[in-house]
């Protein structure tokens, strides 16, 4: 009981300090060919941060992931005049998640909130966010209520993937949730130890732990260019984050091999049973039938262990997830 209270003194000391303070805010958006929606993507950031000019300073941290079009250039021209604008050029296309990794590691906020690059994730969610957080939540995660802006099978597949990702790993991931978020300063550093060789940044937030909120948010339209997840893409992720979250897939080998065993030693039983009253049991088809389906089994299972194994592989040549080519400075607002 007295526990609790202190507990209860402790958080409420932590809203009061962040009801006053005036914190630093890090936006970091990674963007991969997103020529068209980089101006407008900066202005409507901008917007957002005159309104919250009284209580707190931004910066914006833009990751070029190895983009083929323009958009490098055109960040660099707009940084010329938006002096709060930092941008990473990565040496070559890394992904999404490592692109993500590039910008927080590069981010000096005491808050840092991520978002994607083609205005889906609309910034005018963002005091949203940062009232949450002043309300001493440390991770404040967004929910999409997706209103057909997404394609049925997108929406459809990304529900089925968010139930086998629950069933499979301990990690609990909200419905919707994507790389739209804000996490105080030392989720980003608990987040900064991790060495996974692919991060999964849902999993991994979910992983940490902090007091942790989710807002809804309605979905929107890409202003320009297309998606960058074609469904084969889609589906290497989320098979990618399910390997780095769960050994399941590893175990299913020993239910089916208990399972195929009992079925076979019923059989042989039988077999042998139906020998001492005199008659053999013709059926090498039967035979055949299950050495096939075993083997179908079997090299599935030798999969799914390959998929482990690269990992390990991967994990020991350590290369780095991120390298970056080019970067221009920033600063918040109030340091010019
Ligand atoms: N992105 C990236 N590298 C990639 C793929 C995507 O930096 O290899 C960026 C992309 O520019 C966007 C965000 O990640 O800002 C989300 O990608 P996208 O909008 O294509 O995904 P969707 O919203 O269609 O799921
Ligand atoms: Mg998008």
């Amino acid at each position: 009981m007295k526990q609790a209270a202190a507990n209860e003194e402790n958080r409420q000391r932590l809203v009061d300090q962040r009801q006053t303070a005036r914190p630093r805010v890090s936006v970091v958006a990674p963007v991969y060919n997103e020529q068209g929606n980089i101006r407008p993507l900066i202005s409507a950031l901008q917007e957002v941060f005159q309104r919250l000019a009284d209580e707190a300073d931004f910066e914006i941290v833009l990751v070029d992931d190895g983009s083929a079009d323009s958009t490098w250039a055109e960040v660099v021209a707009v940084a010329a005049d938006v002096l709060e604008l930092k941008a990473l050029r990565l040496s070559r296309n890394f992904g999404h998640q490592n692109a993500l990794l590039a910008g927080l590691f590069n981010t000096e906020g005491d808050v840092v909130i991520t978002m994607d690059g083609d205005l889906q994730h609309p910034p005018e969610l963002i005091p949203e966010l940062l009232a949450n957080w002043r309300l001493g939540y440390d991770v404040v995660n967004t929910e999409r209520v997706d209103i057909g802006e997404n394609s049925l099978f997108k929406r459809k597949s990304s529900h089925f993937f968010y139930h086998v990702f629950s069933r499979l790993t301990e990690v609990r991931l909200t419905q919707g949730t994507s790389d739209f978020r804000l996490m105080d300063k030392k989720v980003l550093n608990s987040l900064l130890m991790f060495n996974d060789v692919r991060m999964f940044f849902r999993g991994a937030v979910a992983w940490v732990g902090f007091s942790t909120l989710t807002v809804p948010y309605r979905l929107q339209p890409r202003h320009s260019g297309t998606t960058k997840y074609p469904l084969k893409r889609m589906l290497g992720f989320a098979g990618s984050a399910i390997v780095s979250f769960s050994t399941v897939p590893l175990k299913i080998g020993i239910f089916i091999g208990f399972l195929t065993s009992l079925l076979a030693f019923a059989e042989l039983s039988w077999v042998i049973a139906q020998y001492f009253r005199g008659i053999t049991v013709p059926g090498w088809a039967s035979t055949l039938g299950i050495v096939s389906l075993l083997f179908g089994v079997l090299f599935i299972l030798l999969g799914t262990m390959g998929l482990y194994v690269s990992r390990i592989h991967e994990a020991l040549q350590g290369r780095p997830r991120f390298l970056i080519s080019e970067s221009t400075s920033g600063r918040f607002l109030n340091d010019r």
